[in-house]
């Protein structure tokens, strides 16, 4: 769907100003009642900055999910797990939220109230003598209530999930990555028009997809791509992470580069999933903080540090997950160095080298740079489990 953006007027505008106005984001009024007017941009994008998500000040799809989701307020209707259509909204993630402070498995709050969450709900409510249906009606929701915000010491899905990595040891042989070049068919990213230096964001991160799969590859890693070098249409983000939680992905890797219209922004980001407010995979925080001190040392990319972000990507993954922009394509430093093969090699050992430092203990861990990526592939040849002795 094309954004609705400023200076649009209609229906679906006076739709967004509602859902707006009962955020307390945009005062109520008469005035510019379906119109996309500057009011109703900087409320846009103060959602969007408070959901973690791209700020733009336009409408677009996701924008749109998150802004429907967000009419709801915990307590206003009986969650429930429906098939095939599952309940989704901003109360879901308040309930999940709340599950998880007090230690309840629900996974991530990941904002759609699936098994798991309706699992979670009936353990909470046999411990607390109620009916264990896996449902969140009045009675369950002033249970909830009475028992107020409880914080417990540690992140309990952090924690989970670092046992999950902890028990698997530290080979990576048997492991499945999924690499995801973003962008791709109708869409190319990232553009730079001009002479020799052109590359597009989804060729130039798809050439890099595919060295970093060979070099996965070799440390006997069973890597999967989520598209190929020219695919027919450009798979949206949600899709890609539902290939990789199909594909039982240990850990999900998406490649981009950046853009920007002032030609000096240069340097490499990485993000993971996180609320902004206490709720992380600190999993893949960790990832993500790996990989980005990996590159930044070994390629002298400017640090543009780790951030936290709700995008689907990230979101509705299930195991640990970055989305990486390495470099700014607009940049004549960046472009200069991306376009160079060497320095691409040189970009995926980082990653490599990231991606084994997950699986050392905490404990036993390396110091950044120190990783030699070759010895890797020489390691699995000769059968030893690297890191293991
Ligand atoms: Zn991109």
């Amino acid at each position: 769907m094309r954004p609705i953006r400023p200076g649009d007027r209609g229906p679906a505008v006076r739709e967004i100003r509602a859902v707006l106005t009962g955020l307390d984001l945009l005062a109520a009024g008469p005035s510019a009642g379906d119109e996309f007017d500057a009011d109703t941009e900087r409320a846009v994008r103060a959602f969007q900055q408070s959901r973690g998500l791209s700020v733009d000040g336009r409408v677009g799809a996701e924008t749109w999910r998150a802004l429907d989701a967000a009419r709801w307020r915990l307590g206003a209707r009986t969650l429930y797990h429906a098939v095939p259509e599952p309940l989704t909204g901003e109360d879901v993630r308040s309930l999940q939220e709340r599950l998880l402070e007090m230690g309840y498995d629900v996974g991530r709050a990941d904002a759609v109230y699936g098994v798991r969450t309706s699992r979670a709900v009936a353990q909470f409510q046999r411990e607390m003598g109620l009916k264990p249906d896996g449902s969140c009606g009045p009675q369950t929701m002033g249970t909830l209530r009475r028992l107020g915000r409880k914080v417990v010491g540690g992140r309990p899905q952090w924690l989970r999930e670092s046992d999950a990595i902890r028990q698997a040891g530290p080979t990576l042989v048997g492991r499945t990555v999924v690499i995801d070049p973003g962008h791709g068919g109708t869409d190319p990213g990232v553009v730079v028009p001009d002479g020799p230096l052109r590359w597009t964001e989804a060729d130039l991160v798809h050439d890099l997809a595919s060295r970093l799969e060979g070099r996965l590859a070799a440390a006997g890693v069973r890597v999967q791509l989520t598209r190929g070098p020219t695919p027919q249409s450009c798979l949206p983000d949600a899709e890609r992470a539902q290939l990789a939680n199909s594909l039982g992905a240990d850990v999900f890797i998406s490649l981009h580069t950046d853009g920007h219209a002032n030609p000096e922004a240069e340097g490499v980001a990485t993000y993971h999933y996180g609320t902004g407010n206490g709720v992380t995979s600190a999993t893949g925080e960790r990832l993500a903080g790996l990989v980005q001190r990996e590159i930044v040392a070994r390629t002298g990319l400017r640090d543009c540090r780790t951030h936290a972000k709700t995008w689907e990507l990230l979101r509705l993954t299930r195991m640990p997950a970055v989305r990486v922009e390495v470099g700014y394509l607009t940049s004549p430093t960046d472009r200069g160095r991306l376009v160079d093969p060497r320095f691409r090699d040189r970009l995926v050992e980082a990653i490599v080298a990231a991606v084994q430092r997950m699986y050392f203990p905490i404990e036993r861990d390396v110091p950044t740079g120190s990783i030699d990526v070759s010895a890797l592939r020489a390691a699995v040849a000769a059968g030893r489990r690297v890191g293991a002795n």
